[in-house]
């Protein structure tokens, strides 16, 4: 059978009819026990208790198998790890691999909580980070000690949007060290727009409460492993007592299906506004991946499939204090609050400062305020309309 593009498989996967029961989608199987039969029934799923074999609530139940066995074949893995959040997905992620002693490389582009769990909790268990600059390139190379065991990757990079060199960074890290478990926070592109599997990358992590739920409305999170790593991540996940109820589970499994169009009308609108920032007077830079003007857009163009709604922009110079509060206070469809892939426009601001303060390498800002918004499913003219009026407020 030849291979369907990208929006077929996101209307058919999630829906394996030994979940669906002649319904359209899997059930919702809220369980704690599972009740054998017999005891031969009991050791079989023991036996079979890490794959889609109910033994357990916290093994997962029929809705959680059909949304791994999705997100399996989405990410092109050999089996996938779910968790009540992405951040939960990212720690256990990270502390599957990691002992005392041990070192871990991450891009200095990463989700804020992910530096502060390596800065707060790592230090604590001996475990020493190193950031790197998300440009770096083949040079990490460098930066990889004898006891580095993870490399821990984001792209592109939260708010600064910095897209890395995926295969010149994957391949150095094999040359050097064949051992070293190489991770991604693949939450941006929501398993459709890249492929980290596909470039020898070990692991593909998500926050499935982005673009995947797409609703504003659950939080979740995953991990799509290849043959090497799932093993290790589902057990040491499992014992770290991970597990996602199974409405939430549902309601993601759901949104894949819709993951496709939404995806594509968030680019839409994201390029139009995009362009539309570069032109204003009062805008020095647009980091937008699918613009020559944001850093690493040659990686983004070779590498990635097409680009979503979140983008950032700064601004020629500082607003006062006074400025700041006025652009932000008066939206009618932007509201202020932090995530994003819902289907509603979101923006954030942030000063020198407070950029400079989520970097921890050698990362100089420019004076300009900074925003990252999330262009949701509004028609872009009304949001062009209301970013327009915040710039003659100030
Ligand atoms: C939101 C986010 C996370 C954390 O996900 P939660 O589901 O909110 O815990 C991790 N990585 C990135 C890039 C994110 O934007």
């Amino acid at each position: 059978m030849a291979e369907s593009k990208p929006e077929t498989q996101l209307v058919h996967i999630g829906r394996n009819p030994k979940y669906t029961q002649k319904g359209v989608n899997p059930v919702i199987q809220r369980a704690s026990s599972i009740i054998f039969d017999t005891l031969e029934e009991k050791r079989h799923a023991t036996r079979h208790r890490a794959g889609n074999t109910l033994f357990y609530g916290r093994r997962g139940t029929q809705t959680h198998f059909a949304f791994q066995e999705a997100m399996t074949e989405l990410e092109q893995g050999a089996g996938c790890v779910l968790y009540p959040s992405g951040a939960a997905a990212i720690t256990n992620a990270i502390l599957s691999f990691i002992s005392a002693g041990e070192h871990i490389l991450v891009t200095g582009s990463a989700y804020d909580p992910t530096q502060n769990f390596c800065d707060n909790i790592l230090t604590k268990l001996s475990v020493q980070t190193t950031y790197f600059d998300p440009l770096i390139g083949e040079d990490i190379a460098e930066l990889i000690q004898p006891n580095t065991r993870i490399v821990f990757l984001e792209s592109p990079g939260s708010i600064t949007m910095e897209v890395h060199d995926l295969p010149a960074i994957v391949h150095a890290v094999r040359a050097k060290s064949p051992e070293i478990i190489i991770m991604i926070d693949n939450t941006w592109a929501a398993g459709v727009l890249l492929k980290p599997l596909l470039f020898d990358i070990d692991i593909s992590i998500q926050s499935a409460t982005k673009y995947i739920n797409g609703h504003s409305d659950g939080m979740l999170g995953l991990a799509v492993a290849n043959q090497r790593c799932i093993e290790t991540l589902r057990e040491n996940s499992y014992l770290l007592g991970q597990t996602a109820d199974p409405d939430t589970v549902y309601m993601a499994n759901r949104g894949l299906h819709t993951l496709a169009t939404r995806l594509k009308q968030h680019q839409i609108n994201s390029l139009q506004i995009a362009h539309w920032l570069q032109k204003r007077p009062e805008v020095d830079q647009v980091f937008h991946p699918a613009l020559p003007s944001s850093p690493g857009h040659e990686y983004f163009i070779r590498d990635f499939s097409g680009c979503n709604g979140l983008f950032s922009f700064q601004l020629k110079s500082r607003l006062s204090p006074e400025q700041f509060t006025i652009f932000l206070d008066n939206f009618t469809h932007f509201k202020m609050g932090y995530s994003w892939g819902g289907f509603e426009s979101l923006i954030l601001g942030y000063q020198k400062e407070d950029l400079q303060n989520m970097r921890q390498y050698d990362f100089s800002p420019k004076e300009g305020t900074f925003f990252r918004v999330h262009i949701g499913l509004e028609h872009p003219d009304d949001l062009i309309h209301d970013l327009q009026l915040a710039f003659e407020r100030i």
